[in-house]
């Protein structure tokens, strides 16, 4: 019997590298995890741990504090690797900090031979994927982003509760730059059948919404993270659910629509700029950049956000 096992190698086993693989080990999205952080200690801790919750898990794993060869035959490297903003500190100075902190990851990770896919998740995510293309010299379609997977999943939560319907009922997205100006096309949002803005001022099956409650709900989900990092210092379990979810439309080859962030060749009127998009994911990456008929207003806002995306990654280079 031939085993192929699906391989993850993690780089980054801070907080949001963890929450991840806590989900793959509860959801057993993979076969093989190998943590790899600048911090041997803390990774070789964390697989201790993680082995200890293998005899309660669904399925067998292995899982082991590894370091850059250990990426050669596995088919996704998760990056979650980076350096805190310091008191004071311009965004643009964090950036290029961060900028070193993947030299010294894609470098190795692609001197080992890996010949899979990479999934970014550090911030700014947009600007680190592309960073990580640029850097790896791989097709655009390899490498992407968690980019809005984490706000489309925020957007859909909340509008959820107020519709009182399953979020996974709710098809609606947030694109472009995951940060202040990410924006939802509501034009596209769908609650089962219904389009949302149909909903606005109208009595039927479904609970009504109106404008200024959806406006209200794009505010509530772009200030998510801002309220989260207040209350406890950083966000992570979401983050690392998306990162998971990513991770089976890989795995599974599972052709799913996510919102990533993905290399845009002449989509939205866009061209190499790294923003956050449906596609369609399988086991090549992205397989299509999913184009919607979006109205001109909301393309508008699509080019304000890439156009702030192109500017911070020309700033870095
Ligand atoms: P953290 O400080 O807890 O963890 C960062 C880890 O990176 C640490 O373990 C550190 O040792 C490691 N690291 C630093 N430099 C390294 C290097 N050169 N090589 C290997 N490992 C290195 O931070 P966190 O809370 O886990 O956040 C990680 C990143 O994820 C941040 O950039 C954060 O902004 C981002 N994030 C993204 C989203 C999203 O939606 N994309 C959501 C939340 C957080």
């Amino acid at each position: 019997m031939r085993i192929d096992k699906r391989k993850v190698a993690l780089v980054g086993c801070g907080m949001v590298g963890m929450s991840y693989a806590y989900a793959l080990l509860n959801q057993t999205a993979c076969d093989e995890l190998v943590l790899i952080d600048v911090n041997e200690k803390k990774a070789m801790g964390e697989a201790m741990d993680l082995n200890h919750g293998l005899a309660f898990a669904g399925s067998n794993m292995e899982i082991y504090a590894g370091s850059y060869e250990d990426c050669q035959n596995a088919d996704l490297v998760v990056i979650c690797a980076g350096v805190a903003q310091k008191p004071g500190e311009t965004r643009l100075n964090l950036l290029k900090r961060n900028g070193e902190v993947f030299r010294s990851i894609i470098e190795p990770v692609t001197r080992s031979g890996f010949n899979g896919i990479f999934l970014v998740a550090t911030n700014p995510v947009d600007i680190m994927t592309r960073i990580t293309c640029q850097l790896s010299g791989f097709n655009p379609g390899r490498v992407l982003g968690s980019g809005t997977a984490l706000d489309t999943a925020r957007l859909r939560y909340l509008l959820g509760e107020y519709l009182q319907v399953d979020p996974k009922n709710v098809h609606a997205y947030v694109m472009g730059e995951h940060g202040d100006s990410e924006f939802v096309p509501w034009s596209q949002a769908m609650v089962a059948t219904f389009p949302i803005l149909d909903l606005c001022g109208r009595e039927g099956s479904m609970r009504q919404i109106s404008r200024s409650v959806l406006q209200e709900i794009a505010g509530q989900v772009k200030g998510a993270a801002y309220q989260i990092i207040e209350a406890k210092q950083a966000t992570y379990y979401g983050i690392g659910m998306a990162l998971a979810r990513i991770t089976r439309a890989v795995l599974g080859d599972e052709n799913s629509v996510l919102t990533v962030s993905a290399m845009l060749r002449g989509e939205y009127g866009q061209k190499d700029v790294f923003a956050g998009v449906p596609c369609v994911i399988n086991g090549n990456g992205v397989k299509r950049v999913l184009e919607l008929p979006l109205l001109q207003e909301e393309l508008e806002q699509m080019d304000a956000s890439c156009r702030i995306l192109k500017e911070s990654f020309e700033g870095v280079l």
